[in-house]
């Protein structure tokens, strides 16, 4: 089996990313994985259709090998009650829909057989030992040596029924803290008998289901493993450990090993934004020296030039990207034509994605809300061309005029400042965020092609809407802090978010700030990194900060963290009782709140808020007043809609606290009577104003246009 096929004709941009990988018996069309993602459509069979036009897009994307979201062997080993199974013959036709969508676009797909083990949210979990896991409320029972052989059985029916299905392969899910990283680690492996103990018995489980699958299958079928690379938790794996299996799996028959880092239980963050670009490249540069067959890097790789790079240093042999696939399922076709920079690029946010998936809900991407959703968001040419009016250049009003002028729609856009991506654009100065500056990068390409005009450093106004006489107007502008009125609110150290992120004012050593929503965790961050370090910040500061080891040295790879000494003292404050940051992302909240605890950022709930003077904040906590001696006080309490824009006329009557809607006004001088108005976005609703809302329905109104 070799896989340094000669270059025959290497792409000038991205020779190593763009070059074919000869598996001996079948050939890859490049060096691109799409890696697995729960999408929530593969657990029932009506979805299956969706699913297939989900792939499908992918496969016409052009990328070289496609992963299935987690498929159990069995029902022992379902993520969720009634999850996606194949263990008999009755689920080849389903998966048949999904092979087909992907051949007939030439592209290669393998099932993923994940069994959960502990992590399975349902009464019928197994491990390797009856050990609870901290994210699931169901104690494992103890796999039996009988058990053991019937896991076995399941996992090879399963490769068998994904080869009568025409999969080009499987993945065996070997990381992440699934049930063969359970039998692996001492962590979770607490066996006497010839499954546990050694690293050699704590291995023998993923060898037997490689090795009798390998039987099974034959030799012209991709057994792909997924190891993985840093446990990340405490009684994991060493590196030396890991590349004893990987070697163990290259002996027993394995094609490919892709790669996994963190289990799901681990304190480290893995692939948030905030986590650097290709963090964990040494890692697998590591153990592609240790073994013949290709190794695959992921994680925190989200742009063709990060996987170049990482290729050509000879890190690995291949990249997988699962995220960037959601975002842009034309990655690979863009970077093959040299238009890298009209690629939609994965933010990182995980709001649409893994926040979904961890809520039990269909999977999508907030810069793509057509992720998962290719059946039903469609845009489709429109059959009469409209004058189309948006204002305002953020997140919604960029997603409404591309997809409306895609569709053929006459669109102008107008914006007050000197460029487009409004918020975004102090979202973008966070440390930790700066991959939102891709998204206003693509979108200005995007307004490009799709030939919007542009109007910037035009701030409109309702007169000259009305004597525009545009057909529909889309109000997307956005949002006002919420002024507060607490007595002293007017004293000089009271600062607002806007102008401290802006770099506008100076921000003393002793800080309060009021309100603990996202904004107000960011400015913490803003607040906490030294000014002289360069952003983003690099791996190894990373690496220290949060103690990994790419390494592995010792067990895990973790070891101690030196993080740099906070530059401020903050107290982080809200009024409500319960736990400060609970309303941040569920799969990136824990990450903020850790970042604040290392800083020694007080996080106080339950606060009433007295007055501002000379002194500082005053405050009561519990009705015990309290003096935060601070030099200055920043304002983060949320945001309040701007849509004077809308005669009031078109504001259809509503209830306190929920959207502002529009209804079809015809009064102004628009082709068919008057101008539609329409409301998205911030300027719609600013409690729980998030862009992931705001690019949907700018998305779902245009296409609706
Ligand atoms: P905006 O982005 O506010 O855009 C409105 C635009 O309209 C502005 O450019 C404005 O100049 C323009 N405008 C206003 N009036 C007029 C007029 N009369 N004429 C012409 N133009 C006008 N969201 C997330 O989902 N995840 C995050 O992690 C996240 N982090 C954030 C961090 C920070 C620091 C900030 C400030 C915001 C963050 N947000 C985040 C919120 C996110 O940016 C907003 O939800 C999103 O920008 C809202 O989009 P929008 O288009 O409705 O409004
Ligand atoms: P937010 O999440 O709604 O938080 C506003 C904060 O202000 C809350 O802590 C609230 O808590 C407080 N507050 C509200 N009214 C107040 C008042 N009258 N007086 C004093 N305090 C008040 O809004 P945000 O932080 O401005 O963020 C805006 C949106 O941007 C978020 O909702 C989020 O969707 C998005 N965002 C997301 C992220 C992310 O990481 N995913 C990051 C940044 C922004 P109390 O009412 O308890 O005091
Ligand atoms: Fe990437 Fe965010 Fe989209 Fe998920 S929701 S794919 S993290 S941009």
């Amino acid at each position: 089996m070799s896989h340094s096929v000669p270059y025959s004709a290497p792409h000038p941009v991205y020779p190593h990313l763009l070059a074919e990988l000869d598996l001996g018996f079948t050939t890859l069309k490049n060096r691109v994985v799409m890696g697995s993602m729960h999408t929530g459509l593969e657990d029932r069979f009506f979805h299956y259709a969706k699913l297939a036009e989900y792939f499908r897009a992918r496969a016409k994307g052009g990328v070289g090998l496609i992963v299935t979201g987690g498929i159990s062997p069995s029902r022992q080993g379902w993520l969720l009650p009634f999850g996606g199974t194949m263990n008999s013959i009755g689920d080849i036709h389903n998966h048949k829909r999904l092979t087909s969508a992907v051949h007939e676009e030439d592209g290669k797909i393998v099932m993923q057989i994940l069994h959960a083990g502990r992590y399975g949210y349902q009464p019928f979990v197994v491990s390797a030992s009856a050990i609870k896991s901290p994210i699931s409320p169901f104690k494992p029972r103890t796999l039996s040596e009988r058990g053991i052989q019937s896991t076995i059985a399941a996992y090879v029916r399963s490769a068998v029924l994904a080869q009568r299905a025409n999969y080009d392969g499987v993945e065996i899910m070997g990381s992440e803290g699934y049930l063969l990283n359970q039998f692996l680690s001492p962590r979770t492996n607490h066996r006497q008998d010839r499954w546990g103990g050694s690293i050699d018995n704590r291995m023998r489980l993923a060898l037997e289901i490689v090795r009798r699958m390998r039987e099974a299958v034959g030799e012209r079928f991709i057994i792909m493993y997924r190891l993985s690379l840093l446990d990340l938790v405490e009684g994991g794996n060493t590196g030396a450990e890991v590349v004893a299996v990987a070697q163990a799996l290259e002996q027993a028959g394995v094609t490919l090993i892709n790669t996994g880092v963190g289990w799901h239980e681990a304190r480290i963050p893995t692939i948030v934004t905030s986590v650097p670009r290709g963090a964990f490249r040494e890692a697998t540069a590591r153990l592609k020296r240790a073994i013949k067959i290709p190794v695959i890097a992921s994680n925190r790789i989200n742009t063709p030039e990060v996987a170049e790079q990482l290729l050509a240093e000879g890190d690995a042999d291949m990249v997988s990207m699962a995220r960037p696939f959601l975002a842009d399922p034309e990655f690979v076709l863009k970077a093959q034509q040299n238009r890298a920079d009209e690629i939609n690029t994965c933010i990182a946010c995980n709001q649409a994605c893994l926040d979904h998936t961890f809520k039990n809900q269909r999977a999508s991407c907030l810069v793509n809300p057509q992720a998962c959703h290719e059946t039903e968001l469609v845009y489709r040419p429109s059959v009469k061309v409209r004058r189309v009016a948006v204002i305002g250049a953020g997140p919604a009003g960029l997603s409404a005029a591309t997809v409306a002028a895609e569709r053929g729609h006459q669109v102008t856009l107008f914006e007050a400042a000197e460029q487009i991506g409004g918020q975004f654009n102090i979202a973008m100065r966070i440390p930790g965020k700066e991959e939102f500056r891709e998204t206003v990068r693509y979108f200005k390409h995007r307004l490009q092609r799709t030939g919007v005009e542009v109007k910037l450093n035009q701030r409109v106004t309702r007169e000259q809407l009305e004597a525009l006489g545009f057909d529909d107007v889309i109000v997307a502008t956005g949002v006002s802090p919420r002024k507060l009125r607490i007595p002293g609110i007017e004293h000089p150290m009271v600062l607002s978010y806007l102008d401290v992120l802006q770099g506008k004012v100076a921000v003393g050593k002793r800080v309060a700030v009021i309100g603990a929503g996202g904004i107000g965790f960011d400015l913490c961050e803003f607040l906490l990194h030294d000014p002289q370090l360069p952003l983003p910040i690099s791996i190894a500061d990373w690496m220290d900060e949060w103690g990994v080891d790419p390494l592995a040295a010792e067990s895990g790879g973790l070891r101690r963290p030196e993080p740099a000494t906070p530059l401020r003292e903050i107290h982080l404050l809200q009024r409500k009782q319960s736990k400060v940051g609970a309303g941040l992302g569920k799969t990136s909240g824990w990450v903020h709140r850790s970042v604040m605890q290392r800083n020694r950022v007080q996080m106080l709930a339950g606060v009433d808020y007295q007055r501002i003077d000379d002194q500082g904040l005053h405050i009561s906590v519990g009705g015990e007043s309290r003096l935060l001696a601070v030099d200055n006080v920043v304002i983060c309490a949320g945001q309040e809609s701007l849509y004077e824009l809308v005669p009031a006329a078109a504001i259809a009557p509503g209830k306190a606290g929920q959207p502002v809607k529009t209804q079809a006004l015809r009064n102004g001088s628009g082709s068919d009577g008057g101008s539609r108005y329409h409301l998205i976005g911030g300027a719609s609703f600013a409690s729980e104003l998030d862009a992931k809302r705001a690019i949907r329905e700018g998305a779902e109104l245009a296409a609706a246009l």
